[in-house]
């Protein structure tokens, strides 16, 4: 193979194929490479939890592009329906934040209030109205932060409605194509090489979540990202008993569409060893026991393990590379990958099309040469 395109995306994760649409949206010439199959912690592991609010006592900037990104999914979602005749899986269930001692609960009831006054769709729900809110949920429970918008998606069927839209727009994948090296004149990077042969590109993407780092130090440039390990166990049931994400006992439940249940999720330093372990399901159950243990008896329907790509700031990486002509990079969502596609890709597309980057600048991926 000896192929040119215009951009050239390395990495086949939500990010990377969601990059690849927005662009070849835009009449851009997209190939995309990715060393295995396309879907990445998407199609393997993510709980699918868009937890805006939940999540949200994170920095200003992490907030800004979680709360942008929250408020573009609905069109996002419906915009791939639209172009796949498929169901996205969005769905507005809203988020709990199960509290289980007495402290902690005045502690959030007040913090719940306030931010309800604050004009915020949020709310607290005592033990007695949690318990009529969410049956399922132990009784243990002292009450709820209520995150009213928070939503989710069955991450792996959005990121198969994703890439059939992607290649639906003209984006060509090659799957079982690891990227190895890349072309280069002088500074600028031209291009790729791939396992199936070189690949000229006026752009060049790295978009390859954990393994982000590895492709950086082929050129000498540090992108300060580790792999974060994440287990989690899908639970099988019927009669859909849970109807929000509940977050609580130092993990989630995460509610499907279809009855199955995501319980999890371990974080773990464990370099890029992928696999579940016993440590890991055991640490899985006792949240199981502590948030809902009436779903002790659920079957399983299966054990999921991904890496996250972990930032050393809790930011992702995103926009050019400094010094380095033709190359950017989109990396770096961490336990958020999922609810950030929308606003990497609007952000990301509209640098790479219109040259707009202003709004990429606390992202830089050359800030922590500054530092
Ligand atoms: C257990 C778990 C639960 C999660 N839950 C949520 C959640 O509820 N909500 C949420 O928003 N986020 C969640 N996340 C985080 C989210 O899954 C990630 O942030 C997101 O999927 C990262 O997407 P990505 O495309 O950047 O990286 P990835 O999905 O890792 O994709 C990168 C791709 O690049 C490929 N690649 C690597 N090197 C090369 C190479 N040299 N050549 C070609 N291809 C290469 C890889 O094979 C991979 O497919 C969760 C993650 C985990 C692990």
């Amino acid at each position: 193979m000896s192929l040119t395109t215009e951009v050239a995306i390395v990495g086949g994760g939500i990010i990377g194929c969601a990059l690849a649409y927005t662009l070849a949206k835009s009449g851009a010439r997209v190939a995309l490479f990715e060393k295995e199959r396309v879907g990445g912690q998407a199609r393997i592991a993510a709980a699918g939890i868009l937890g805006s609010g939940v999540e949200g006592n994170r920095d200003d900037h992490a907030l800004n592009l979680a709360a942008r990104s929250a408020k573009l999914y609905p069109d996002f979602a419906a915009e791939l329906e639209a172009a796949t005749g498929l169901d996205a899986t969005y769905t507005r269930s809203g988020a709990l934040s199960v509290v289980f001692g007495d402290k902690q609960a005045d502690f959030l009831s007040a913090q719940a209030n306030a931010l309800a006054e604050r004009g915020q769709r949020v709310a607290w729900l005592d033990a007695k109205a949690l318990r009529r809110a969410e049956p399922l949920l132990s009784t243990a429970a002292r009450g709820a932060v209520h995150f009213q918008d928070d939503a989710h998606v069955y991450a792996p069927q959005l990121m198969h409605v994703l890439t059939l839209a992607a290649v639906a727009r003209g984006v060509k994948i090659h799957e079982y194509t690891p990227v190895h090296g890349f072309l280069t004149a002088g500074a600028r990077v031209t291009g790729v090489q791939t396992a199936a042969g070189p690949v000229s590109a006026e752009h060049v993407v790295i978009a390859a979540g954990a393994w982000s780092r590895l492709l950086g130090d082929l050129l000498d440039i540090d992108l300060p990202l580790r792999p974060t390990r994440g287990q989690v166990m899908v639970l099988e049931t019927y009669d859909r008993p849970l109807q929000r994400v509940a977050f609580g006992a130092g993990g989630y439940l995460a509610p499907k569409q279809d009855g199955r249940i995501v319980v999890g999720a371990t974080e773990e330093d464990a370099g890029f060893e992928c696999e579940n372990t016993a440590g890991g399901v055991a640490y899985l159950v006792k949240i199981l026991q502590k948030l809902a243990p009436d779903l002790a008896d659920a079957r399983v329907h299966h054990f999921g393990v991904g890496l996250r790509p972990t930032p050393a700031d809790g930011l992702p990486l995103l926009g050019p590379v400094a010094d380095r002509p033709g190359l950017w990079v989109a990396a770096g969502h961490h336990r958020n990958g999922i609810l950030l596609t929308p606003i990497t890709a609007r952000l990301m597309g509209n640098a790479l099309c219109n040259g707009d980057l202003a709004p990429l600048q606390p992202y830089a991926p050359e800030r922590f040469a500054e530092q």
